[in-house]
């Protein structure tokens, strides 16, 4: 590059939006957002927190479902080097935790190789979001000392090894699994998972329209279909989403179903 000695690069700021709740966002996260002239924001970024932004910036969706690509990552990892290297400072605003099952990990690796300074600003991830909202704790001295975030849509579902991650003591996080929940309920009853575990499944948490919803391990695939679950929603599978009467209230209807 001809100038390059006068030349500055901009920064990639990887930034974890949390699951919903502007009041969740980290400090550091909300000033970036404030001050951003350029934010390319996932789809699970919600609404109230893009409104943090100055009225002049330039807000990119490169919005993602499981049905619908709308920007390939190679093309979001072009966009990110691009900007930067053009000199301006970008904010990547992701849900949750940038690294957690959010492709930060790819984008950082994309910046590095091309020379792109970043900063990554946690952020707090659907698992820990929902737990509270929910008041579910992922662990307890009584019900489990293990707790495993996983990922229910992925490569090769069934090929992958779950067997021990969920049952006495432990606690599941399912992320991304509403549409696979009759693979996962079965894939976790083959491992030897007793059908009775109890399971909450808890939808939008941290947003108005939060719901949490629980059965029975052998009941989740109905409960999936009958209350119409929609993404974003975490299923969590152990002992620990059934230590409340609501709870077990909850679960005794299902029962019945
Ligand atoms: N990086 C994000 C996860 C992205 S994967 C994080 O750390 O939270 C997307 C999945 O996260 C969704 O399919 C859903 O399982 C979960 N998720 C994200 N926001 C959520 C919310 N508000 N309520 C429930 N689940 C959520």
């Amino acid at each position: 590059m001809a100038h390059a000695e006068s030349f500055s690069a901009g920064t990639v700021y990887l930034v974890g939006a949390g699951p919903g709740d502007p009041d969740l966002l980290t400090l550091r996260a909300a000033r970036l957002i404030a001050r951003a002239g350029l934010i390319v924001h996932d789809g699970l970024v919600d609404p109230a927190i893009l409104a943090l932004a100055r009225p002049n910036a330039e807000l990119v969706s490169v919005a993602k479902s499981r049905a619908n690509h709308t920007m390939p990552q190679d093309a979001i990892n072009a966009l990110l080097v691009r900007e930067a290297l053009a000199g301006r400072d970008i904010v990547r605003l992701k849900g949750g935790d940038p690294l957690i099952f959010g492709r930060g990990g790819e984008e950082a690796e994309a910046c590095r190789a091309a020379g792109v300074a970043i900063e990554i600003v946690p952020g707090i991830s659907a698992a820990i979001g929902a737990a509270a909202a929910a008041q579910i704790p992922l662990t307890h001295r009584d019900n489990a000392s293990i707790v495993t975030f996983v990922a229910g849509q992925c490569k090769g579902l069934s090929d992958q090894d779950w067997a021990g991650l969920a049952g006495r003591g432990r606690t599941l996080v399912i992320y991304m699994g509403v549409k696979t929940a009759p693979q996962i309920a079965e894939k976790l009853m083959e491992d030897g998972l007793a059908p009775d575990v109890p399971v909450a499944v808890v939808e939008n948490a941290n947003r108005a329209a939060m719901r949490v919803l629980r059965a029975p391990l052998a009941g989740l695939p109905a409960l999936v279909a009958r209350q119409g679950v929609k993404s974003p929603a975490l299923i969590i599978i152990g002992d620990v989403t059934a230590r409340d009467n609501t709870a077990l209230e909850q679960l005794a209807l299902e029962a019945q179903e």
